[in-house]
């Protein structure tokens, strides 16, 4: 047993995955459906091998975990697909997903020299070469960088990006599903004034964002920017000068806490105001007079 709080039995976990160390199992494994089950005969033909008994043997150490069978024949069970997965990203083939590499017209919020934009082996990083800031970094699988020229990669990343902020905004962990834990830091190590950070209690990952992420997700700043013609998953998070600028962050309320941004299109303002969980708890449109 290991001493985490994951509850894993290292043995058992160790014994489960020694089953994957096989290529012809990695074979099996990659020509199984997810959905419907796939007849014995059939499954043999499309694995390419020819030894009936070598195949059933094979076939047979996966059945459990990583396959369930049934009368409809074979199919991957979820932690089999999680596993096909884990083959189809890490890339054991010949090519690796081509490199980004660009600046982008973003100001690094510590220092405000054009943040640049790098991807490479599944890591999307927005970065600062001056001061060696790295403001946002995530992971994109290659295969949907193989499929993408580099602008069709960003902006789906970027959409991606906006998926996950919706769901850790309401409290679900974007990796594992379990429940995330989000507090304002005022002061964080990595190049904003103020950050959302997130704990999620079931498997460790701690989701940082500016604090100005979490209003990507909320309704009224959604409806404000579409009244301008913004379409909130239509342009990169990081083009939005709400995202990164912490000078437009102000602290309004120590007991509760509360802090405010403003969202500015045109002549008019809207004015967020977040909790100390970061929270959206108010907005307020202001138009000149
Ligand atoms: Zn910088
Ligand atoms: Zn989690």
């Amino acid at each position: 047993m290991n001493d985490s709080e994951q509850d894993v039995d290292s043995e058992a976990a160790a014994d489960a995955f020694g089953v994957l160390a096989d290529d012809t199992r990695i074979d099996i494994l990659l020509s199984l459906p997810q959905s419907d089950g796939i007849p014995f005969a059939d499954l043999q033909r499309a694995s390419g091998i020819e030894d009936s008994g070598r195949f059933n043997y094979h076939l047979d150490k996966l059945v459990g975990l990583f396959v369930h069978k049934s009368d409809a024949g074979y199919r991957l069970t979820s932690i089999g697909a999680r596993a096909v997965d884990l083959l189809l990203d890490a890339r054991f083939g010949p090519d690796s997903p081509p490199p980004i590499d660009r600046e982008t017209d973003t100001p690094c919020p510590a220092c405000s020299s054009p943040l640049r934009v790098r991807y490479e082996d599944g890591d999307m990083r927005l970065i600062c070469t001056d001061c060696g800031a790295i403001v946002q970094y995530g992971y994109f699988p290659p295969r949907g960088r193989m499929v993408r020229d580099e602008d069709e990669t960003l902006d789906a990343y970027s959409r991606q990006v906006w998926r996950e902020v919706t769901l850790a905004h309401r409290g679900l962990c974007p990796h594992c599903g379990g429940v995330l834990e989000t507090a304002v830091d005022t002061d964080p190590e990595w190049g904003v004034d103020y950050a959302a950070t997130g704990d999620c209690q079931q498997c460790s990952t701690v989701y940082s964002s500016p604090l100005g992420a979490r209003l990507l997700a909320d309704p009224d700043v959604v409806s404000f920017l579409a009244d301008h013609g913004e379409a909130i998953d239509e342009r990169r998070f990081w083009e939005f000068d709400f995202y990164f600028d912490g000078d437009a962050v102000t602290a309004v309320s120590e007991a509760p806490p509360r802090y405010r941004l403003t969202v500015s299109e045109g002549e008019e303002r809207l004015e967020v105001t977040l909790d100390g969980d970061g929270n959206v708890v108010g907005t307020a449109r202001r138009r000149p007079r």
